[in-house]
């Protein structure tokens, strides 16, 4: 079959199963099977495809059809630059994400030796941005799932970052004893789902991302309220930097400007909706 009879093929079988964007999925698996950009593949529509790659892009094209992500299916994405190894045990780095990135980017000089912590870490995106960007300063990462741990090594060691990578929870009472204090930058996009709204996710994310990582309970600010606490014990020195859903940040900031002593600016992400908690820790 020629490449541009079996993109059309993907992309109706795609489009039939009811995804939102079947051309731009089916051009993310050619592209993965058959090793090319994007540009590659908009020249090579004539060109015929080898049977065992077809096979390939039919099983993939299956597996996207059911509604499981396109990044886990070719198990990768990519974030701020870097191309990530990606597993069911990390989530989707979303670009919002990105965008905490760059905020916090551009309140820190990329040659300070600061100390930067990144909870829960998930694929290490946080992590390995801040690091690519800021060569001097010392990273860590950390994150309560050993399986997501294993996923940021691994996208570390591609590209050679030297990130400190620490298995812990949050809620333990020797988190602040394995990660240390004093921290010039703290980074997180923890869980912030309500399990109320699990109903109305995306199946795509509701089946397939790890719900460690995206669901909070019934307390929207759990996550919020203990890193409040562990502001109180010194965690950190200088900028805070927090993701969070779009209908508590606001309160999630107010708890961090009344408990945790900050001075809070509220951000908004690109759909204009309030969504980063940008912190600076002025002591009295
Ligand atoms: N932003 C993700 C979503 O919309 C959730 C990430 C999180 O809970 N930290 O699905």
């Amino acid at each position: 079959m020629q490449v541009k009879d079996l993109l059309v093929h993907t992309a109706r079988t795609l489009k039939q199963a009811g995804l939102p964007e079947p051309r731009r999925i089916t051009e993310w698996i050619f592209c993965d099977v058959l090793d090319c950009s994007p540009a590659q593949l908009m020249v090579c529509d004539d060109v015929q495809i080898e049977q065992k790659n077809t096979e390939e892009i039919l099983a993939a094209a299956a597996r996207c059809a059911v509604h499981e992500p396109v990044q886990y299916v070719t198990g990768s994405t990519e974030f701020h630059g870097l191309l990530l190894h990606l597993s069911p045990e990390v989530l989707i780095p979303r670009p919002e994400t990105e965008q905490l990135v760059e905020m916090v980017l551009e309140t820190v000089t990329s040659d300070q030796p600061i100390r930067v912590l990144d909870i829960g870490t998930g694929s290490g995106c946080i992590a390995l941005a801040v690091k690519q960007a800021c060569p001097n300063a010392q990273v860590t990462a950390c994150d309560i799932s050993a399986g997501a741990l294993r996923i940021a090594r691994k996208n570390a060691d591609r590209y050679g970052l030297q990130i400190q990578m620490i298995q812990v929870d949050l809620f333990a009472h020797d988190f602040i004893g394995k990660v240390g204090t004093g921290y010039d930058l703290v980074i997180a996009n923890p869980p912030y789902i309500p399990d109320s709204e699990r109903s109305a996710l995306p199946r795509m994310v509701r089946d397939y991302e790890p719900e460690i990582a995206l669901f909070c309970g019934d307390d929207p600010l759990k996550f919020y309220r203990m890193i409040t606490k562990h502001l109180d014990n010194g965690l950190l020195e200088g900028i805070l930097a927090l993701e969070a859903h779009s209908d508590y940040t606001e309160l999630a900031g107010s708890l961090l400007r009344r408990q945790g002593g900050l001075d809070v600016h509220i951000k908004r992400d690109l759909a204009g909706l309030p969504r980063f908690i940008l912190g600076e820790y002025v002591r009295a």
